[in-house]
């Protein structure tokens, strides 16, 4: 039984040792439905033993383990009787620990190589003979530990993996996780289905049985407040809380004015009287005060700390207004979690100012977080099972101070508006573009952004229209490529496409005479305009 969440599952733990890709470990194990999660290298091992772990990953990461100060683990780890699978820094870190001998590699390899591998590994099972695999290494495995046999190899490194079958134990060279190792995911689901032998239990079905009736459990008859935003997130919280407790759930919806066309609405239309969902919906319309608290504000960090103070404010005094609750619920998410230093202690229910950020001003006893063991594309699939909507569920990311990042200079009402119609118009025109090609070609096209937005510059102009002068705004497009919005290119919708968004936009918006597209990749651009 996992305490925290309630699920009595199979899981694998991850032991993350710093890399870059843990995360993705942990997600790829999940996609083969199996639950886990990441816990730093600093955990006790009777905390991982306690867990009662089916499997062991162990991540890459940036150190040399030769090295004294690097992050090693208790040789008692392998001596589990449990499956280990290390991977980069884990797979020389268990050869290092287990007598083999790891140094300084006389080639460094990195990028996609071809690796070689015996298929009559467990591990390789059904992975083809030569395959391409992503490595990023400077240090190599020059000698496997004793009684472990190498089972794939390259051209400039000899293990480039190894296995000890008798005590299921395996490493691995190369990342498996990243999508660039093209047989990647069949490895990892031939270590936790195959060897660890999970059954694939982890389902978003089941995922939502069991909260429901975790909830039901923790929250008795109390009363729960959520701050619904409209987003993805708190969207599916309020969907988990509302088939869990109905009525003892109020949601708290503030529409800010800074919303994109219609959306306030649509999260009414979802959520409020008429909608699906059994729950108390309280929609706020604040948009005169906050466009009154805006007014001549033109500096982007001040606007965003007025419309995130002025939110509180609105939520305090409708909390208020409800009087005291048991409950606080957020929409905290798995990688807010791994990525708060948070990850693996089950007590940090507590701790939650430090992961969503809201405050300490509403009283209330306890904080709620039903995603916390969520990644985002396990969220979506969470919320499509409750039955909420597919435009709310798939939503793009959407800034907290919402259009007033996207509107250059100081907000209006005015200014709302162009820049609410012309993106309302260019997501429109993209998405008929991204559905005709795919009707078309039977496949995604490539150019498909990952986001994509109209953004209000503040500058203006002179046109001509009807023969007359005009001196209006120019719109920018922009449109992202990105895997993590952690960096990002401009994504080349066609011409032909654009072209039709800036028609559009120049006969349907008054108040623009002018479309530019943005070229700019993060860095050193951002995504968002301020
Ligand atoms: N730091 C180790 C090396 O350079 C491991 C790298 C990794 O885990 N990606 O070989």
């Amino acid at each position: 039984m996992d305490k925290e969440s309630g699920l009595s599952m199979e899981k694998v733990i991850v032991i993350d040792f710093g890399g870059q890709y843990n995360q993705l470990v942990a997600r790829r194990v999940r996609e083969c439905n199996v639950y886990c999660e990441i816990y730093s290298y600093k955990t006790d091992i009777e905390q991982i033993k306690a867990m009662k772990p089916k499997g062991i990953i162990l991540t890459g990461g940036p150190n040399s383990c030769y090295e004294e100060s690097s992050p090693s683990y208790s040789k008692v780890l392998f001596e589990l009787g449990i499956p280990v699978l290390g991977l980069c820094y884990g797979a020389q870190l268990m050869m290092h620990v287990l007598g083999g001998r790891v140094e300084k590699a006389p080639v460094r390899e990195y990028g996609k190589i071809e690796v070689t591998v015996e298929s009559s590994s467990a591990l390789f099972a059904d992975v083809s003979e030569t395959t391409v695999c992503w490595m990023s290494h400077n240090d190599y495995i020059s000698q496997a530990a004793p009684s472990f046999s190498i089972c794939a190899h390259t051209a400039d490194c000899p293990v480039a993996a190894a296995e000890c079958v008798e005590k299921k134990l395996y490493a691995i060279q190369f990342h498996p996780e990243v999508l660039h190792t093209v047989e990647g995911t069949k490895m990892i689901y031939n270590f936790v289905r195959g060897i660890c032998g999970c059954m694939g239990t982890w389902r978003m079905d089941s995922f939502v049985e069991e909260s429901v009736k975790h909830i039901r459990e923790q929250v008795g008859d109390g009363k729960v407040l959520l701050a619904l935003s409209g987003g993805v997130d708190s969207s599916v919280a309020a969907g988990l809380l509302s088939r869990a407790i109905g009525k003892q759930l109020t949601c708290v919806f503030v529409d800010h004015g800074l919303l994109r066309k219609d959306e306030g609405d649509e999260v009414e239309a979802v959520f409020g009287r008429d909608g699906d969902f059994d729950l108390n919906f309280i929609r706020v319309n604040a948009q005169e005060r906050y466009y009154a608290k805006l007014a001549g504000v033109t500096e982007p960090e001040r606007k965003r700390k007025i419309i995130g103070e002025e939110f509180i404010r609105v939520f305090e005094e409708e909390a208020k207004k409800i009087g005291t609750v048991d409950f606080l619920a957020q929409g905290t998410i798995y990688p807010d979690v791994v990525e708060s230093g948070l990850g693996g202690e089950s007590a940090v229910i507590k701790s939650h100012h430090n992961v969503g950020g809201l405050p300490d001003y509403v009283d209330f006893k306890e904080i709620i977080e039903p995603l916390r063991n969520l990644f985002k594309d396990e969220v979506r699939k969470a919320g499509l099972e409750l039955g909420i909507p597919e435009k709310l569920v798939f939503r793009q990311p959407f800034p907290g101070p919402g259009l007033g990042i996207r509107i250059i200079g100081e907000i209006t009402a005015e200014k709302v508006r162009i820049v609410q119609d012309a993106d309302a118009i260019y997501r429109e025109e993209v998405d008929r573009a991204v559905a005709v090609y795919a009707k078309e070609h039977g496949t995604m096209a490539v150019w498909k952004p990952d986001q994509y937005f109209a953004a209000l510059t503040n500058m203006r102009s002179v046109g001509v229209m009807g023969d007359e002068r005009t001196y209006d705004y120019a719109v920018a497009l922009r449109a992202v490529k990105t895997v993590d919005f952690m960096t990002a290119e401009c994504a080349e919708i066609p011409f032909a496409v654009l072209q039709t968004v800036m028609n559009r936009i120049i006969n349907e918006v008054r108040g623009v005479n002018r479309v530019v597209y943005d070229l700019t990749s993060k860095p050193p651009g951002t995504i968002e305009f301020e």
